[in-house]
Formats: C-alpha cells, sequence, structure tokens
C-alpha cells in the first residue's frame, strides 16, 4: 500500500486514463482490452464486448470459406453461398425462386470479380 514514488499522487487513489472514453478511473475500475494492450474502464469494457458480440458474427460467416456451399438461382443467375447445414429451405436471397442449382464451377467467376 506504500506509494511508488509518485509525488503528484498524495493520499487520492491513482486515477488512470481509460484508452478508449479518455474518462480518469481508478485501477480497480479498468480492465485490459481483449488484445491487452489498452486499459479501458469497465464501462467501456462492456460496451465494446457487446460490440464484439454483436459485430463479429456475420463478419465471421462471411469471411469462412470452408463449409460454405456455392449456390446459383437459375432464376436471376444470383450467386450466393450457403452455410453448410442450413436448415432453412433454400431460396434465392435476390429473386426468392426456389430454383437453386450448386455452383461448383463458377467459384473461380466470383473470385475473379471481386
Ligand atoms: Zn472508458
Ligand atoms: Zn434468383
Amino acid at each position: 500500500m506504500q506509494g511508488l514514488g509518485d509525488t503528484m499522487v498524495h493520499s487520492e487513489t491513482p486515477l488512470y486514463q481509460c484508452a478508449q472514453c479518455k474518462k480518469e478511473v481508478s485501477s480497480e475500475l479498468l480492465k485490459y482490452s481483449r488484445d491487452g494492450k489498452r486499459l479501458i474502464c469497465l464501462d467501456c469494457h462492456t460496451k465494446i464486448e457487446k460490440a464484439m458480440a454483436l459485430t463479429s458474427q456475420p463478419a465471421w460467416s462471411s469471411h469462412t470459406r470452408e463449409d460454405r456451399i456455392k449456390w446459383a438461382c437459375s432464376c436471376c443467375g444470383y450467386h450466393f453461398t450457403m452455410k453448410k447445414g442450413t436448415s432453412v429451405a433454400l431460396r434465392c436471397p435476390y429473386c426468392g425462386s426456389r430454383q437453386i442449382e450448386r455452383d461448383s464451377h463458377s467459384a473461380q467467376d466470383i473470385l475473379d470479380s471481386v
């Protein structure tokens, strides 16, 4: 409980600045961020955790290439991917048609056009 040689701090609890909101809080209200590089207050930590939970899901699903199947709508030609084992009835997300075909050969086209 002895001072750490910080002459600016007297009897008060030292305050640390939150890297996120710049608010000054005491050390027990600070937490390391996920990457362990920043100290942020509990408020921000909660906010970030919530935001991560919300944003990480769509980001992941669009980036994982394995266990995804490519489909092509034979009605409008729209290409899309669905997760393997998706229980939802297959439909073209563009025109709603159920005339969907496995799109095996045009994977290269998609890669080229992106
Ligand atoms: Zn904060
Ligand atoms: Zn379609």
